[in-house]
């Protein structure tokens, strides 16, 4: 079980990050990965913090979360030798800067621009490449640096699609329990607890979570940090990831503009909830309070490409047992979940 060391969620946090890579026994040099959105406002003051603390700093920005962008950043790695690999912006920075310092076998620092998604602090990374979205296990953060002050500056969209993520934890424990009983798969009553736990805390906070104050910030970041460790906990992505994401992923390949991960996470927690038979209206009512898509039409997509992700989304992934089965749903049955729980009209 890896777990981070090091969780530093606050204001000013950026500036210290290079004296939390010396009390983490990191020396020589360090390897900032970002983005080139992120650049100026973020990768710049963690450069700066590292310089001052004696470290030989370089950079290098990414462009997509694929397999060949992750090879050529292990290329740095083996050629720069750094200590410790810096993850500095979004899903695409995070993820390749695990996945690469994994690859090598350097320990990597996560410091998320955007509370957007539970990758920030999870082992896994979501990757292209083969045609199909997918994720595997990498490493955990060794440490987690949030910025609250640099979160609230993002776009509340990107705060609303890491409420999507976490909310979707209601049917990914559920989906888990369901793989336990039918496949008598493991299962992990602490992973499950602490991601429920999570999925609650949001759902309670949705009226300080929409002011994106700092309390509101906290409550998202924390949450999505525990999903993280709830994911390390039980070696897989299981707590975190069930039918929901597997229409959220079969939605990505379908749609010709995908909206946000935990966007589309969100719209589909709502309908696997409603196959669960559990409470989908108080899913619905919590990402609407959110400010959160709850429809086709939010997600600025059309109610053809929802059918059609919900039909293929058992295919996505066929070792990951959930409420859609081993057939998945007909072309009808997703029809009508999709318009009882009124994601398409
Ligand atoms: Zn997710």
């Amino acid at each position: 079980m890896q777990l981070p060391r090091e969780v530093i969620v606050g204001k000013d946090v950026l500036r210290r990050v290079g004296e939390t890579c010396r009390r983490l026994g990191f020396s020589g040099s360090a390897l900032v990965v970002t983005g080139p959105k992120v650049e100026g406002i973020a990768a710049a003051p963690v450069i700066e913090s590292l310089t001052k603390s004696g470290l030989k700093v370089q950079q290098t920005l990414v462009e997509s979360s694929s397999i060949s962008q992750s090879r050529e950043v292990e290329g740095e790695i083996t050629r720069f030798k750094p200590s410790v690999v810096i993850g500095v912006g979004g899903g695409k920075d995070i993820d390749i800067a695990k996945l690469s310092s994994a690859n090598k076998h350097v320990p990597f620092i996560s410091v998320p621009t955007a509370a957007s998604h539970d990758g920030i602090a999870s082992p896994v990374v979501a990757m292209k490449g083969y045609g199909k979205p997918y994720s595997s296990m990498a490493q955990a953060p060794i440490a987690i640096m949030a910025d609250v002050g640099l979160i609230a500056r993002s776009p509340f969209r990107l705060l609303a699609s890491g409420c999507g993520d976490v909310v979707g934890k209601y049917t990914a424990v559920r989906d888990w329990r369901l793989a336990h009983r039918i496949r008598n798969e493991y299962y992990g009553d602490y992973a499950a607890d602490l991601a429920l736990m999570s999925a609650r805390l949001v759902m309670r906070n949705v009226n300080i979570i929409r002011t994106m104050s700092e309390t509101g910030i906290r409550t998202v970041v924390e949450a999505l940090i525990s999903c993280g460790v709830a994911m390390s906990i039980a070696g897989s992505s299981r707590p975190c990831s069930g039918a929901e994401h597997l229409f959220s992923h079969a939605l990505t390949m379908t749609a010709p503009r995908p909206a946000l991960h935990g966007e589309q996470v969100g719209v589909g927690t709502i309908m696997c909830a409603y196959l669960h038979g559990a409470n989908w209206q108080l899913i619905r009512e919590v990402l609407q309070r959110i400010g959160a898509p709850t429809s086709a039409r939010q997600l600025s997509t059309e109610n053809k490409y929802v059918i059609k992700a919900l039909t293929m989304a058992h295919k996505i992934r066929p070792d990951r047992y959930t409420i859609l089965g081993e057939k998945g749903l007909t072309h009808d049955a997703a029809e009508r979940v999709a318009q009882v729980t009124n994601v398409i009209d």
